[in-house]
């Protein structure tokens, strides 16, 4: 079932949204695109002539109710993007009276989610360790499927468009599924859009393959880097990963960001690429800073030659435009954490120089896909994001769709 030829006129649906928007201290939404990502799919159910009812969570409120996390937040930038009032249900599994007044046209939205532990079915204050853990495990995941179900009985249809969150078998994400039969459950636009993005990547690889990863530790992505290897052409390795990548061939790098743990773990991704005959691209030459704050002095050094009480910050000028040459040539290209600390303008250039060159690379016609969080910000914040093939909303699951992992909220779904 997809959403287009469901028949939506007269039937309620819930719909599972990624509405964890950031806000000012204020409460104010900074960044609005997530709302603007679920539009698509809650504008079509409106205009179909059925009733929605949006869930989402927001932050992390560890299973308690907690007003600095309340979804009562952005009702009204919900209302002003929908063009038409939202009623709010300030707990979200005591709303059945409130779904069930819903006319055709009419929205509300549910409490966050995760004002209750069973949305992430993990047993609260309980340690992994404590012999009672399992115990408590087991009894949380039979009152996660009552959650679920309760959430459930609002609605005939439920649809799925949160990205961000498909990776967790969450109860608003997956176990609800089970509630619904085929016919009435369904991927919403957003969702269906990311799924053919990394569809795009995997399985009709234009050559070259070039993918990017930064970000601040090799241990995050590790996953993803060694599944990468089965596939890329070229693989860039930069951000703080550099210096564990300099210090293990025996480099000096001052104060760098360094997982001592993974030095090993680095020399044996180096061998790996060699054996599989990827392009392995690591920083040469790095901006550093005498602290970690965008008005440290800066100095230009090799990255095996950073001097004490230096840290690197940003890629260099040279590395730049080894990057840049294969990112240019490339056909297809993924992009997953920043090249330097871009939250400090004066370390973002590296980043820029790396999204200046798949904005080029683009528009010689390669494919490229840009996710997680951190690089999201950064083309948004370059104002690239029109230019690049692809922005996705996911981090942790987009890299694990490209990892080739199942996504639980696509697999309730597709009842695989
Ligand atoms: P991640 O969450 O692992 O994708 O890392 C993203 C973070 O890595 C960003 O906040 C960057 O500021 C940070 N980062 C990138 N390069 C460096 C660096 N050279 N030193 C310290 N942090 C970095």
């Amino acid at each position: 079932m997809t959403i287009d030829n469901y028949k939506f006129a007269g039937k309620k649906a819930i719909v599972r949204v990624d509405f964890n928007v950031p806000l000012n201290e204020e409460g104010k939404i900074t960044d609005d695109t997530r709302i603007r990502g679920a539009l698509p799919t809650l504008k079509k159910i409106l205009a179909d002539g059925g009733a929605l009812i949006i869930m989402s969570h927001m932050g992390k409120p560890k299973g308690k109710v907690n007003a600095k996390f309340s979804l009562a937040q952005i009702k009204d930038a919900v209302a002003a993007a929908l063009g038409t009032d939202v009623k709010f249900a300030p707990d979200c599994a005591k709303a059945a009276d409130a779904a069930a007044a819903l006319k055709p046209g009419e929205v509300l939205l549910l409490e966050n989610l995760r004002f209750y532990p069973e949305e992430e079915g993990k047993p609260v204050g309980i340690d992994k360790e404590d012999p009672a853990y399992d115990e408590a495990k087991k009894a949380m995941k039979a009152s996660q499927k009552e959650f679920a179900k309760t959430l459930a009985s609002y609605a005939d249809v439920y649809v799925n468009d949160a990205f961000g969150t498909a990776h967790r078998r969450h109860a608003s994400t997956a176990v609800i599924a089970d509630y619904f039969d085929a016919d009435n459950k369904m991927l919403g636009y957003l969702m269906e859009k990311e799924v053919k993005a990394v569809d795009n990547v995997l399985s009709d690889i234009k050559r070259p393959f070039t993918a990017i990863m930064g970000g601040s530790k090799v241990s995050t992505k590790i996953g993803i880097i060694e599944n990468l290897m089965e596939k890329v052409d070229n693989l860039i390795l930069c951000g703080g990963m550099t210096y564990t990548f300099a210090k293990a061939q025996g480099g000096k790098i001052g104060q760098s960001i360094c997982e001592d743990d993974k030095l090993a773990l680095a020399l044996d991704i180096i061998e790996k690429a060699k054996a599989k005959g990827v392009n392995l691209v690591l920083a040469t030459d790095c901006v550093a800073g005498d602290a970690f704050s965008n008005d440290a002095n800066t100095k230009v050094c090799p990255v095996n030659d950073i001097p004490d009480g230096w840290e690197g910050l940003d890629i260099g000028p040279d590395t730049m435009k080894l990057f840049a040459d294969a990112i240019k040539g490339a056909k297809t290209i993924l992009w997953n954490g920043p090249a330097g600390v871009f939250e400090f303008d004066n370390f973002a250039v590296g980043s820029r120089a790396v999204a200046d060159a798949i904005v080029e690379a683009t528009a010689n016609g390669a494919f490229s896909l840009v996710g997680g969080g951190d690089s999201v910000a950064c083309v948004n914040k370059f104002g690239l994001a029109d230019k690049v093939s692809y922005v996705s909303t996911g981090g942790g699951a987009l890299l694990e769709a490209i990892e080739g992992k199942v996504l639980p909220g696509i697999a309730a779904i597709r009842g695989e």
